[in-house]
């Protein structure tokens, strides 16, 4: 009865667990491929385009044309297999990610989270992993960098309901790494600058296997 009770008060479009996180790992496929299909697939931006270098714009607007937006940013995601895309990654100057991405015991997690802020974490719960970390605005290229292997963010779904997201391993580095994207950040701007001069000549020397817009 508890749960019900949760579950008619929050209007999101997710279930939430006691704790008041998304559940966001039902029925993944099935909401992935809905949101791809009805989308299309865009080139994605890459280091150097000054939309990815700025914080973008707060999403105020839950109507139609976000939903598009978050299908096309679904539509690109697969379409480069990636496990997490920022709206400036398409070239779109909005606070929006997408995400369909394993956690540390491989379970699926998939949404979408508009406005989102990096819940800060008591010391003692943070533990850092030094995982290998890529990003589809960096083609091709891969640097370790140590990052909390639990995140939890908190902002808004694609209908403005409030919505907090946590998750562990590779899902936690994910919420990281999209929202930094979303204030203008890559994740090698947080590397050494001989790793993130190694990371640009690995992307020069290699072709991208998915569409890029190219930088003047
Ligand atoms: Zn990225």
């Amino acid at each position: 009865m508890a749960q019900q009770d949760t579950d008619q008060q929050h209007a999101g479009v997710l279930p939430v667990d006691d704790e008041g996180f998304v559940i966001d790992t039902g029925e993944t496929e099935e909401r992935e491929q809905a949101w791809r299909r009805a989308g299309t697939a865009r080139p994605i931006t890459v280091v150097g385009n000054p939309v990815l270098h700025k914080e973008c714009k707060d999403v105020t607007e839950f109507g139609e044309e976000l939903q598009q937006l978050v299908a096309d940013m679904f539509a690109s995601q697969h379409a480069a297999e990636g496990v997490g895309l920022a709206a400036n990654q398409i070239g779109v100057d909005l606070k929006v990610f997408v995400y369909d991405c394993p956690d540390d015991e491989g379970a699926r997690h998939t949404g979408v989270v508009c406005n989102p802020k990096l819940v800060e974490l008591p010391t003692e719960r943070r533990r850092l992993d030094d995982s290998n970390e890529g990003c589809l605005s960096v083609p091709t290229a891969y640097a370790p960098l140590a990052r909390p292997d639990y995140a939890e963010v908190t902002g808004q779904d694609e209908k403005g309901n409030p919505v907090r997201v946590r998750g562990t391993g590779y899902f936690a580095r994910c919420l990281q790494h999209e929202t930094d994207h979303l204030y203008g950040y890559l994740y090698i701007d947080r590397l050494s600058k001989r790793e993130r001069k190694d990371a640009l000549r690995q992307m020069a020397e290699n072709e991208p296997r998915y569409a890029v817009v190219p930088n003047d």
